[in-house]
């Protein structure tokens, strides 16, 4: 791209990535043209482009630096609509490893809200822009130009096929279109190389539930994660939203399932290592009857790699690299990418042009700590397919295992965890002199096996 504000860029996808992306790209170019195949509602509503809004969506902490950062504010906007910020791991109830997790004071929060409210607060502060415009009812059918460099976009504007198409071209196009980004195959129609892809499935399902009420000021939580290991590839996690609504996702990895009916979940939750969701889940009362969704496989296009794409494109969000949805990692992936470009396109050296893949290098460095640690724990479950890491990543998980071992009841070690889970820390947190002296040395705590029901000093 070449930036200075003479140029157009057409941004495909108007979900979280598209978005964020299209307000820092506004700041170098003419005008950027989000276009999307939905109606955009005019409030916090559920859209047919976005099916996985109907689960459970929590921002981490560093996705919550990045969105304060490109819209500042925009946390406590969220908060003033009723999302809720959980304090980890002091507000929550948290099994894994065999133990629930002391409630050390906390470290860090989640935002927890429905995806209707997070798409519709992002939506209208990004509109406010005066470079950019929404263009919905509109989908992308086809990239414009040649092997060498994407031109432009070829758009229908009725939802159900391109039967009126016509062109808009732009210097940049931005794929932002998804987990089931059509790009790779309107790449090859152009006929530059067919991107390389690497996909790790866990073969995850989920099942969500909505239900009534709201935590009172005498809850003895403020949330619940019951999560799977090798030996239980079952897990749940139970955390409130806005507008009096508690969402409850069951899950579980292929041959786990879980149920998509009203029965078949409770029967589900009491498979679960601990009773506290099944009895949660049996004590209130639905608010909608649960949701399914399967396509669930963490998969990444290298697009950064020298010859895959032409220069005019770039891909962001899912349409670039998904994850398996359990680690909470999208949304924060997409505000850390849009960071990624903010930085990248900022330190452009004067009167050089910034090129594509200097972007896409950009996003790809800005998602791979997140796809090391989804694709890394998803490969411990013997049903997971795609690549296996060979010997050599052998010690690396051995002293992971003992991270997980400790993580529970050793503050330090949990506390590093946290935080790079969260992604507010590289994973090289856990290998600092102290963290790796007590994973070394530490003794394995007591496992805490009855549930935790008050907050440790
Ligand atoms: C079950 C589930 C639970 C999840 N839970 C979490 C979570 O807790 N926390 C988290 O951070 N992430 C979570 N995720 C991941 C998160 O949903 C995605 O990472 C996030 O939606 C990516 O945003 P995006 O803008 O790239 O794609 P999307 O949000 O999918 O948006 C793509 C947009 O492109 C539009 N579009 C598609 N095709 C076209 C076209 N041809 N032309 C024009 N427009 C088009 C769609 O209508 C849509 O608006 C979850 C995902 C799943 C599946």
């Amino acid at each position: 791209m070449t930036t200075g504000t003479q140029r157009r860029v057409l941004v495909l996808g108007g979900g979280t990535a598209g978005l964020l992306t299209a307000h820092v790209l506004a700041e170098y170019a003419d005008s950027v043209t989000v276009v999307e195949r939905d109606a955009l509602p005019p409030g916090p509503e559920h859209r047919p482009g976005v099916p996985q809004a109907h689960h459970l969506h929590v921002v981490l902490p560093g996705g919550q630096q990045a969105l304060d950062g490109l819209l500042p504010g925009v946390v406590q906007e969220l908060c003033a609509h009723g999302a809720f910020r959980i304090g980890i791991p002091r507000d929550a109830v948290l099994w894994s490893a065999g133990s629930w997790t002391r409630r050390f004071p906390t470290t860090m929060h989640l935002l927890s809200c429905t995806r209707p409210l997070l798409d519709w607060v992002v939506r209208e502060r990004v509109r406010k822009h005066p470079r950019i415009r929404l263009v919905d009812r509109t989908a992308a059918v086809a990239l414009l130009g040649d092997a060498t460099r994407v031109s432009g976009v070829r758009v229908s504007a009725r939802e159900t096929g391109p039967r009126d198409p016509y062109d808009l071209h732009a210097a940049l196009v931005v794929d932002a279109t998804g987990r089931s980004s059509a790009a790779p195959k309107w790449l090859a129609a152009l006929g530059p190389a067919v991107p390389p892809a690497e996909c790790v499935d866990p073969g995850l399902s989920y099942t969500t539930v909505q239900y009534k009420g709201a935590p009172g000021s005498d809850a003895p939580f403020l949330g619940v994660h019951i999560q799977p290991d090798r030996n239980h590839p079952r897990g749940a996690v139970l955390l409130p939203v806005e507008a009096d609504r508690w969402i409850l996702t069951a899950y579980g990895m292929r041959g786990h399932e879980p149920p998509t009916d009203q029965a078949g979940v409770l029967r589900f939750l009491g498979g679960l290592a601990d009773p506290v969701l099944h009895e949660w889940a049996r004590h209130n009362e639905p608010a909608a009857p649960p949701r399914g969704f399967r396509n669930t496989a963490n998969r990444r296009y290298l697009y950064e790699r020298a010859g895959t794409a032409p220069s005019g494109f770039l891909a962001v969000g899912d349409a670039c690299c998904t994850f398996n949805p359990v680690y909470g990692q999208g949304i924060s992936v997409a505000a850390l990418q849009a960071v990624a470009l903010r930085a990248a396109l900022s330190h452009r050296q004067p009167g050089r042009r910034t090129t594509t893949r200097t972007l896409q290098r950009a996003v790809s460095t800005a998602y791979r700590p997140a796809w090391q640690l989804a694709t890394g724990a998803d490969l411990q479950y013997p049903a997971t397919t795609g690549n296996r890491p060979g010997v050599t990543v052998l010690p690396q998980q051995w002293y992971i295992d003992r991270v997980l071992a400790r993580a529970n009841g050793n503050r330090l070690i949990g506390d590093a965890l946290r935080d790079v889970l969260g992604l507010t820390a590289p994973p090289a947190r856990l290998f600092t002199p102290k963290v790796a002296a007590a994973v070394l040395f530490a003794p394995v705590p007591q496992p805490l096996t009855t549930l935790p029901l008050h907050a440790e000093p």
